[in-house]
């Protein structure tokens, strides 16, 4: 006698994603919009409610509702999970092909339950469904970067899923399992196929869970760490950054540079087209120096229209160039309004050197650069 029969675990099933799609539900009232997929996640769990609910009443309704509408229920909620993922990962759905596969494999399914009942076929449909749908929705997620845990659990449930459905139509034909054996068979490779589909739900739910919370984390730390305007790193982000290159510079004998960049006549700007025209400028800035930086380079917004970049393992003639570079692209720029831009460049020298000494010098050069007629790079 087994501890659990076949219809509980199903009932389970449903009831644990009845919960779950609560849960999910909760999330995409409270979660910012920013976070797309919840409201298909909760909605795919209630499916699978309802779908496991009807499963179970298996012998109590009709057999078109507990095996045919039960069936469309679990797969257009296998699917609809596979668009929440979509739509968190930022990826277009594309349902008709999708909707067309399910609606024809239930037209077969249909037949093989009221015309001409078979449980064998209809088995072998129910299977292939699942594992395809799982299958896919595992392929997208693994191929998201970068993999985080919620992530590889998710990738590790829906191959789990994949692979007992595939199992199960293995053993149908392995004699495994008998092959007119019922859905609700009670013998032990039927409960556990029967149990990993409820953990997998279960399991799975909880990934998305940790999958948002994950996301969530992430954009909570870029908006602590980025100017809302301009997306370059905050002031205070930069002050750490500069301290932690600092050091590394001290512990190995290396050499970092530090550029100071403020917008020529910026005030003129805002002046002559607006705020928001100048608020452009600031952002095209940003966008345009990003492009001529290596991957490790930071770069921040000091305030207003300062801004200060940091060049980890560069000489100070390396660090001219760079500015150089900067300046001559901003000042070719054919955008209107456009503005040229002041930069003064400083590296560290003594290892008395603090974040403030790097400063105070590369502002020293700005200004330098300022009094010197402006569009132009000192050093200090
Ligand atoms: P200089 O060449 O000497 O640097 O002259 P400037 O006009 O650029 O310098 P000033 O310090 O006189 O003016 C800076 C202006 O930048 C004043 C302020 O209104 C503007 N500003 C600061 N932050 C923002 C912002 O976020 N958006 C916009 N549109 N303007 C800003
Ligand atoms: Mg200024
Ligand atoms: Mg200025």
């Amino acid at each position: 006698m087994s501890l659990i029969d076949p219809r509980t675990a199903m009932l389970l099933a449903g009831v644990m994603s009845g919960l779950m799609s609560l849960v999910l539900y909760a999330l995409k009232r409270n979660y910012p919009v920013s976070i797309k997929g919840l409201g298909e996640w909760s909605a795919a769990l209630l499916m699978l409610f309802i779908g496991g609910l009807l499963v179970s009443a298996r012998g109590t309704l009709p057999d078109f509702i507990t095996i045919s509408v039960s069936a469309f229920l679990l797969w257009s909620g296998l699917y609809l999970a596979y668009v929440g993922s979509q739509r968190f990962f930022g990826v277009a759905p594309r349902p008709r092909p999708w909707l067309a596969l399910i609606t024809g494999v239930l037209l077969i399914q249909i037949w093989f339950n009221l015309v001409e009942p078979n449980y064998h076929v209809r088995m072998v449909l129910t299977t292939l469904m699942t594992s395809c749908l799982a299958g896919v929705h595992a392929h997208l997620i693994i191929k998201q970067r970068p993999v985080t845990f919620a992530r590889a659990l998710a990738i590790g449930v829906l191959l789990f899923l994949t692979t007992i459905q595939l199992m199960r139509l293995a053993g149908s034909y392995t004699f495994s399992f008998p092959r007119d054996s019922e859905f609700f068979d009670a013998s032990t490779l039927n409960l556990i196929y029967i149990t990993g589909f409820t953990f997998s739900v279960l399991l799975f739910s909880i990934s998305t869970l940790l999958m948002a919370a994950e996301r969530l984390h992430a954009e909570l730390e870029h908006l602590a760490t980025h100017d809302s305007l301009t997306q370059a790193l905050t002031r205070r982000q930069m002050d750490q950054a500069c301290r932690d290159e600092l050091e590394r510079c001290r512990r190995h004998g290396r050499s970092m540079a530090l550029l100071m960049m403020d917008l020529d006549h910026f005030k003129a700007v805002n002046d002559s087209y607006g705020h928001q025209a100048g608020d452009r400028v600031l952002v095209n800035f940003v966008t345009q120096v990003n492009t001529l930086l290596r991957q490790p380079d930071q770069l921040g917004r000091f305030g207003g229209e300062e801004f200060m970049l940091l060049l980890p393992e560069t000489s100070l003639e390396e660090a001219i160039l760079v500015a150089e570079r900067i300046r001559a692209t901003c000042a070719v720029d054919d955008q209107a309004p456009s503005c040229t831009v002041s930069i003064g460049v400083t590296t560290n020298r003594r290892d008395t050197d603090t974040v403030d000494t790097l400063l105070a010098r590369a502002d020293a050069a700005m200004y330098r650069a300022k009094a010197n007629g402006r569009n132009r790079v000192e050093s200090g």
